[in-house]
């Protein structure tokens, strides 16, 4: 994955740091059974998403302080394929 390293913010256009994403324990709404997925934009209001995905709870980010936005990057928990027409 190197060269990843040197990602740009998708808005500004600079360069942006580096690190980490992950979900933490943040009091009692983060309970061992959290979980983390990307759902696409069309099942977004759907109260049952059947296209969603399950991802990892930590992925690359990149921080841009510009913006002060973080773009990041998170792996499938398991091998998922949706979108199979
Ligand atoms: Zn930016």
């Amino acid at each position: 994955m190197k060269g990843v390293d040197k990602m740009e913010c998708p808005k500004c256009g600079r360069k942006c740091f580096e690190g980490v994403v992950k979900s933490e324990q943040a009091g009692r709404l983060f309970s061992e059974g959290t979980m983390l997925t990307w759902t696409p934009e069309y099942e977004k209001k759907s109260v049952i998403k059947k296209d969603k995905l399950n991802l990892k709870k930590t992925g690359s980010g990149y921080y841009c302080q510009f913006c002060e936005k973080v773009y990041a990057t998170f792996e499938l928990s398991e091998i998922q394929s949706i979108f199979q027409g």
